[in-house]
């Protein structure tokens, strides 16, 4: 028999976490989160923490605890992880999932990278500064949110409507999706998530007439949804570059030793590797169609057809690019709006960021750090209805090669063990010192 060498607790804690099987179907079905945050807060309270537990429904619990700084005179900072994952097939995965299995020296399982790891992180750093005795200077609002993965409405925008007490006196937060390295050129660069690409989720409804599939029908309802769907699907958005995305831009052509002034902000984003493909969708709107509905019978021709686009514009432009799609579907095709949320975009300037780059620099020294801007959501979305601006930082130090990026809700999702140990050193850095 052999023995298994103790893991670290940040990997023990995230492979604990990856066991709680949180699976958020989306539309208010999902396994709950309630496993996961009692534990969560459970580490928390043996740090002398007092916690709260907010039910937005049975099962889908979010935690909240509040670390008192020495300084009462700064504003509080949150520090906010979510405990739900998106579904897993084991069929896809080469481990299962839900399994917490430790191979090759990383964590594997559904939420290693989005986002048990930074869940686990946040309690060991919490638990080497207070452990120590040590205090933060500004009040830490620690927040373990349920239902991110389907928005927030059962989680951060349920706790920011009906208990925004608990992030009072906060100015800032740190989250997931940025903090990590990626490789570029074969130089390592840490990307900062200062900002969220908005996103609108509509239908397209065509409407025809009901008949016999033998007749000659141009008034097809599946004809006309399919015939606008290609044309919002295949639409080409202009590149626009935002602050974030100009900045970012300029400082990949530097690394890449390109000329900006001759090769496109696309070309140049593309020849950063794995991190390309993550980036382009923040350069212009994106709108895909993804989801189709329409007729019941091989032998009749429906009614009405349905289709659902996903579009993520960049932030306030969103009105702007419903108008345009109802132009290209054209006056026959409703448009209905299921889901919108707002885009952010935050200076990388300032106290906080700098913080963050100084963090990083103690454990990676000499390695650039790049503000980028996400294409996805996360709960910062709904922080910032409190006034919160909130940044991605999740500070990850990772091998070449290793898609990270592209392991966000896919399969075989693992996190090395060594990055989860740098993690929670630069997190007790930035807690302790800012
Ligand atoms: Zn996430």
């Amino acid at each position: 028999m052999t023995t298994e060498p103790e893991l670290e607790a940040t990997a023990a804690i995230a492979q604990q976490l990856i066991r709680f099987d949180t699976s958020n179907y989306g539309e208010g079905v999902s396994n709950g989160e309630t496993d996961a945050a009692e534990y969560l807060g459970s580490l928390l309270e043996d740090l002398g923490l007092t916690t709260t537990y907010v039910d937005s429904d049975p099962g889908r619990t979010s935690v909240v605890a509040r670390v008192k700084g020495s300084d009462p005179s700064l504003p509080a900072l949150v520090v906010h992880g979510h405990t739900d994952v998106v579904p897993a097939d084991p069929d896809n995965w080469s481990v299962d999932p839900f399994g917490g299995v430790i191979q090759d020296g990383m964590l594997w399982g559904r939420g290693a990278v989005d986002m048990k790891n930074m869940d686990a992180m946040i309690v060991t750093a919490l638990q080497d500064i207070l452990g120590s005795g040590a205090q933060p200077k500004r009040d830490l609002v620690i927040a373990f949110f349920a239902d991110e993965e389907a928005g927030g409405v059962r989680g951060s925008h349920h706790l920011v409507t009906q208990h925004p007490q608990l992030f009072a006196g906060a100015t800032e937060a740190i989250s997931e999706v940025g903090g990590y390295s990626v490789t570029i050129n074969e130089q390592r660069a840490y990307l900062l998530q200062t900002g969220e690409k908005a996103l609108v989720w509509i239908k397209l409804i065509a409407r025809g007439t009901a008949s016999h599939g033998s007749r000659v029908m141009h008034d097809n309802a599946v004809t006309k949804l399919a015939e606008a769907v290609a044309k919002v699907g295949r639409r080409e958005w202009p590149v626009h570059l935002t602050d974030t995305t100009e900045q970012l831009v300029g400082e990949l052509a530097r690394i890449l030793g390109v000329d900006p002034q001759r090769v496109t902000p696309e070309e140049i984003v593309l020849a950063t590797g794995s991190a390309g493909g993550f980036i382009q969708g923040t350069l212009r709107t994106t709108t895909n169609p993804t989801l189709l509905k329409a007729g019941y019978k091989h032998n009749v021709i429906p009614d009405s057809a349905e289709a659902l686009i996903d579009i993520r514009t960049l932030a306030g432009e969103e009105d702007d690019v419903i108008a345009e799609v109802q132009r290209l579907v054209g006056p026959d095709i409703e448009i209905v709006v299921m889901h919108r949320d707002i885009g952010l975009e935050n200076p990388f300037q300032g106290a906080l960021v700098e913080a963050m780059v100084t963090s990083l620099g103690k454990h990676d020294p000499d390695v650039p750090v790049l503000p980028y801007l996400l294409s996805g959501g996360t709960d910062n979305k709904a922080l910032s209805l409190l006034g919160i601006t909130g940044y991605g930082f999740a500070p990850l130090k990772l091998p070449a090669g290793l898609d990270f990026p592209g392991m966000f809700h896919g399969v075989d999702e693992r996190v090395p063990l060594d990055a989860l140990v740098f993690g929670r050193r630069v997190l007790a850095d930035l807690l302790s010192s800012y």
